[in-house]
């Protein structure tokens, strides 16, 4: 696949699309995950439109009984609807990002270089929201309660910034983050854009602490993060 020859850091890939317990799917740009659970698997986000059967089709090998949308970006939660009537999914969000589903926000570039790229997507998200979906499970609260509940061995994680409720999932040496961190441009890179770029880093800071080995962004293939360090860091050292 284009993407994966392209990427410039640890390769994780087999043919599977497994890296260790990571089952990921990986396609255009965005990376969707699928979590085995007791009860039942969950999808860890949807992409958007031009992703749709691709990833239909994949994660039809899989028992998805729930589906969480790390945050409400239309690359995130675009098929939300359409995967929810398909699996017959519960569907989970961070209750902070529930008034984006209607409402985009604009972001601030993260650094200059994106200034523009920034410009684009504002205009896009404005134009272009997700189709409208219902969320079953709003979460409250970081913690393993919920998911436990659910059937999955794993925590939430809150890293605000990028989006108010912007959640990532901890399951063993795996941070399923979302857009908290991206390798979108085949490389391990801050999130180029964000609605509270303050709030941002404090979240890269969270990442640093929590140390997992596996970085498992919503774009690009997974990251270890002793290759992502070296990036937070000269970013939190540039820009206090
Ligand atoms: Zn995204």
């Amino acid at each position: 696949m284009r993407l994966e020859r392209k990427q410039r850091y640890t390769p994780v890939t087999d043919k599977d699309r497994r890296c260790g317990d990571i089952i990921y799917h990986s396609f255009r740009g965005t990376t969707i995950y699928i979590l085995r659970g007791k009860n039942g698997d969950m999808l860890i986000d949807t992409g958007l439109f031009h992703v749709r059967r691709a990833v239909e089709k994949w994660a039809k090998r899989y028992n998805i009984k729930y589906i969480f949308i790390t945050h409400a970006h239309a690359d995130h939660d675009w098929n939300a609807r359409h995967f929810k009537k398909v699996f017959g999914a519960k569907l989970l969000l961070n209750r902070k990002d529930f008034a984006l589903r209607s409402r985009f926000r604009p972001m601030s570039p993260t650094r200059n270089k994106y200034r523009l790229k920034c410009a684009q997507l504002n205009i896009s998200g404005s134009l272009f929201p997700s189709p409208k979906y219902r969320v079953d499970v709003a979460i409250k609260s970081e913690g393993s309660r919920l998911l436990e509940k659910l059937g999955f061995d794993g925590e939430f994680v809150f890293l605000p910034g990028h989006t108010p409720g912007m959640t990532a999932l901890l399951c063993g040496d795996t941070l399923y983050c979302g857009d908290a961190f991206t390798a979108l441009f085949y490389e391990p890179e801050i999130p180029p854009y964000a609605i509270d770029v303050k709030t941002m880093k404090k979240s890269l800071e969270k990442i640093l602490e929590l140390d997992p080995k596996w970085l498992a962004c919503g774009h690009g293939l997974p990251v270890k993060l002793s290759d992502a360090k070296k990036v937070i860091n000269d970013y939190l050292n540039k820009h206090e």
